[in-house]
């Protein structure tokens, strides 16, 4: 097993500052990258606001949160890879967008160096097919908010191999994150339970069979659910749920992952939950 001691951040949005932030907690150095500069200072932003309420709770100290924001530096080209033991890349759910970046990383990293997704469901077996190193291509699922959210789920491409996939699992729990290991399938398990689930509240609203606000009172009184399933699609973003449904549905070809029409309409009318606004909620 590896000892990983840097990482790139590739994407400083909001999944790839959250990485950021836990990997320099856990003592690693970090480069945060994305395409621009002023990119990458949006996500060092969030990381100080994040670091600082942090000591305004007690929770650390000035001097750690000064130490953790000394260890990320910034890069807006990745070429700098060559500099890291891996790359966790949280770039734009688009796989051609993804298929670029780790071409590019399989030339910059060091011989054995890890490449890691954050994809939320694209498959890891076809990004790693664009490099030389498939056995070295991991999926490493961070939840939103990253460093509030346990759950990492470690996903193993077709060639991954062992030696990577213990590496990556202590490295997720290195970070304070409890690693659970999936293979690869369409949704991985959080997304295939979780998006269906989400599909089939909004065919209640659609087929009229109860309000947003009822479906959302029936799930989280009776089955205890934290945030009920529409509340949570505006704030996962109706567009994301919406292409997550559509790699369900393409991955299996089965009629049960259909996307429901009216998820479709609100996104064709722009209506992407609480970035844009309004969504099956409206948010001031
Ligand atoms: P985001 O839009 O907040 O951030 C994406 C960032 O990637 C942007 O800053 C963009 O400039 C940058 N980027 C695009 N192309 C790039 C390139 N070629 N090189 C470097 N940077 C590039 O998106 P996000 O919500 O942070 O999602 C990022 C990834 O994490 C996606 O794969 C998404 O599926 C996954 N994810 C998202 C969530 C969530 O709840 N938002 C949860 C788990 C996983």
């Amino acid at each position: 097993m590896k000892q990983i001691q840097s990482v790139m951040v590739v994407g400083a949005g909001q999944m790839g500052s959250g990485i950021a932030q836990v990997a320099a907690e856990a003592g690693l150095d970090v480069l945060l990258n994305d395409i621009q500069e002023d990119f990458v200072e949006r996500g060092l932003r969030v990381i100080r606001t994040n670091l600082a309420r942090n000591v305004e709770k007690g929770k650390k100290t000035e001097a750690e949160a000064n130490e953790i924001l000394a260890r990320i530096r910034t890069s807006t080209t990745l070429a700098d890879a060559k500099r890291v033991d891996m790359a966790i890349e949280a770039a734009t759910e688009n796989m051609e967008i993804k298929r670029n970046i780790f071409r590019q990383l399989d030339e910059a990293l060091p011989e054995g160096g890890i490449l890691a997704s954050n994809t939320s469901s694209l498959p890891i077996t076809e990004i790693a097919a664009v490099t030389k190193r498939p056995n070295d291509v991991i999926g490493m699922h961070f939840m939103n908010p990253v460093p509030v959210m346990k759950l990492v789920e470690v996903i193993r491409g077709l060639a991954t191999s062992d030696e990577v996939y213990q590496t990556v699992h202590a490295l997720a729990e290195k970070m304070g994150k409890t690693a659970v290991e999936v293979q690869d399938f369409p949704g991985f398990v959080s997304n295939r339970i979780l998006l269906p689930m989400i599909n089939e509240a909004i065919y209640c609203v659609y087929e009229g069979v109860a309000t947003p606000e009822a479906i959302d009172e029936v799930m989280k009184l009776g089955m205890n659910h934290p945030m009920g399933p529409l509340t949570l699609a505006d704030f996962i973003g109706l567009d994301t749920c919406l292409a997550i449904m559509e790699v369900l549905y393409e991955g299996f070809r089965d009629s049960k992952y259909r996307p429901c029409p009216l998820l479709r309409k609100y996104v064709k009318a722009g209506w992407l939950g609480k970035k844009s606004g309004r969504g099956f909620y409206v948010y001031e």
